[in-house]
């Protein structure tokens, strides 16, 4: 079986939640097995070292941006691997200090994401990393956050992408998802 196979074997689907009509993908079992996690880790980060650098004729990752809120349970350990910043964007008023701020669009209004101001320094090279993309409304505000600290995007990373719904059009950098539903 591939990395792909096994980590998509993992995944459950809860219907119906968390509201009636609603698939939920869980990427917690992933997590639960030490094996499943590791492969989940070393795919994306194989995949950074061995496609985003060389493509993107970069040095190095500087920052990996994680969102609000699985994205900090994968940022920070591949931050750590790359030798890179672990930078979080966080739901309004939950970080101290002076924030940049950007609001993006849900089904019933619309909410807003903030990462500290001194976070990101201009020219410094960037992924943003969260469990799955929808609209990708929410990837969108964090990849303006990173513009407005003159940060620069090479690519949005996500376990899950639910293609059907194109969220990957809206985005300013390409998107590498490991599952992709439609
Ligand atoms: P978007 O902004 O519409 O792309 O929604 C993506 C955000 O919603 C991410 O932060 C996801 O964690 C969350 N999300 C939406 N649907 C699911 C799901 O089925 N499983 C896990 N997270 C989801």
């Amino acid at each position: 079986m591939s990395d792909v196979q096994y980590l998509r074997s993992l995944l459950k689907a809860h219907p119906d939640f968390p509201k009636k009509g609603i698939v939920f993908l869980d990427i917690f079992p992933i997590l639960r097995d030490p094996v499943a996690f590791e492969t989940l880790i070393t795919h994306f980060v194989h995949h950074i070292t061995s496609d985003v650098i060389p493509r993107t004729h970069s040095k190095k990752i500087d920052v990996v941006v994680g969102l609000d809120a699985r994205g900090f349970l994968l940022g920070p350990i591949i931050a750590m691997r790359l030798g890179a910043a672990f930078v979080p964007v966080r739901k309004q008023g939950k970080l101290p200090g002076e924030c940049v701020s950007a609001t993006y669009e849900k089904e019933y209004g619309s909410d807003s994401f903030e990462m500290q101001a001194d976070a990101i320094k201009p020219g410094q090279n960037v992924i943003i990393i969260d469990d799955l993309i929808a609209t990708g409304g929410s990837a969108k505000a964090a990849g303006e956050l990173v513009a407005k600290q003159g940060g620069n995007t090479l690519k949005y990373l996500f376990i899950i992408e639910l293609t059907f719904l194109k969220g990957s059009a809206s985005l300013d950098a390409p998107v590498y998802s490991i599952v992709q539903e439609d």
